[in-house]
């Protein structure tokens, strides 16, 4: 452990870190206490912006700016009419110069809207035991944020100056499609690379898998169950449709085994059959059935093409009823695959810091979807995810983060802000 520490950019980087973790820790309750579902995060920023300004951090907030109708990147299910949506924005100053030895760019980016209590009574009342913090957003991703500002408090603790640009973002509504992150990839100047803070317990994922639903409506020909010889089940030929799709499935499957980054996944993509409903009574030959799915797939294919697939499962079907009377579509969920190469000096650069700084990480690609995908397809900026906590804590009625993992999380991310913007080459 000593020698780890030893590598560190800053050799008292966990030592200030840590005599700063009681305030990060409560911070992190407060910003908990703060029921921040998406469109509502105006108070919880306005919370971070205090603890910005009390270590030198201007910020600004900025309500959510029109966005562009029919954006293929946003959510089709329109947002909250709240006029507390918004991100709210900060960043590290760069260190005065005149001669051109900048250094490279970053932006760190979370999520401050959290997902609905469900079940969970206390969702939004902290409880800080054990040395960890159980709450709504403890992981997912108020934590996050808290690692963001432990680590800038560190840097200013430490006196440290930066040659290139750190961006800060706070966004809001990633839980329901991106629309902040959107807006800030819009309206805020790019960088030479992008960390998105998520629960990926200290793991480092340059890829992510993408997400697509879907709607199929079959139409058949309805008629009384005793003249069924004149009738045409849309049901039967759901059936059939149902059996394409789970051959797509297989073929997704066994192309994946070229995607080395998700090989350890018992599962990296699927086709999923999530809702069915089907014909109007039991004595009736079913005149529709619709289907809505979702298909999970990697960063070799991209949203269009696997619409284009997915249609030509049943245009082109040899049942002619079935390629004649179906209506696809995808109103919902959209979101792409990305993936950034490993030899990439933003990914080489991580994983080392991540030795330096005590953590053994596993790089491989992410089963989940977050923000990152609209930096890294949208932004075209060189992206990866990384984060303090557990994936399998969020969005449950037992969310929690360990104080340590921010401490470390931090001490990481501090850490790789020196090496990455003092980077001259
Ligand atoms: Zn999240």
């Amino acid at each position: 452990m000593r020698n780890l520490v030893f590598k560190l950019v800053n050799p008292d980087l966990s030592q200030v870190i840590h005599s700063r973790l009681n305030q990060a820790t409560a911070l992190l309750c407060d910003l908990v206490s703060i029921r921040s579902i998406s469109g509502y995060e105006r108070k919880v920023a306005a919370r971070l912006a205090e603890a910005l300004s009390s270590i030198g951090l201007p910020s600004q907030w900025e309500p959510m700016p029109p966005m562009p109708p029919n954006d293929p990147d946003l959510p089709s299910s329109p947002p909250t009419d709240s006029d507390e949506r918004g991100n709210l924005y900060s960043g590290f100053p760069t260190r005065n110069q005149s001669i051109s030895n900048h250094g490279r760019s970053i932006i760190l980016q979370t999520h401050l809207d959290v997902v609905p209590a469900g079940e969970w009574g206390e969702a939004f009342t902290p409880i800080h035991r054990d040395g960890r913090i159980y709450g709504r957003g403890a992981c997912d991703c108020k934590g996050q944020a808290v690692v963001i500002w432990l680590a800038m408090a560190a840097l200013r603790d430490l006196a440290i100056e930066l040659n290139g640009r750190v961006d800060i973002q706070f966004v809001g509504e990633e839980e329901i499609g991106g629309i902040g992150a959107l807006a800030a990839i819009l309206n805020r100047p790019r960088a030479d690379g992008v960390i998105v803070l998520e629960p990926t317990s200290m793991n480092i994922h340059p890829a992510c898998r993408g997400a697509l639903w879907f709607r199929l409506k079959i139409t058949g020909k309805s008629t009384h169950m005793g003249r069924k010889y004149e009738g045409i089940n849309a049901i039967d030929k759901a059936v059939i449709a149902i059996a394409k799709l789970y051959k797509y499935e297989k073929q997704l499957l066994e192309e994946s085994v070229k995607q080395p980054l998700f090989s350890n996944y018992p599962m990296p993509v699927q086709v999923n059959i999530g809702q069915l409903n089907a014909g109007e009574w039991p004595s009736m030959v079913a005149g529709k059935a619709t289907l809505e799915g979702g298909v999970g797939f990697l960063p070799d294919r991209d949203i269009k093409t696997v619409e284009q697939e997915l249609n030509s499962l049943f245009s082109t079907s040899d049942d002619n009823w079935l390629s004649d009377h179906f209506e696809l579509d995808f109103p919902g969920l959209r979101n792409e695959a990305f993936s950034t190469p490993l030899d990439h000096p933003l990914v080489t650069t991580l994983v080392a810091s991540a030795h330096s700084t005590g953590i053994a990480p596993v790089v491989r690609g992410w089963n989940a979807s977050c923000d990152a995908r609209l930096y890294a397809r949208r932004g075209n900026m060189p992206t990866v995810v990384f984060g303090a906590g557990d994936m399998g804590a969020a969005h449950s009625s037992n969310e929690f983060i360990n104080d340590e993992a921010i401490a470390l999380a931090a001490t990481f991310i501090a850490n790789t802000i020196m090496q990455w913007c003092n980077y001259s080459s």
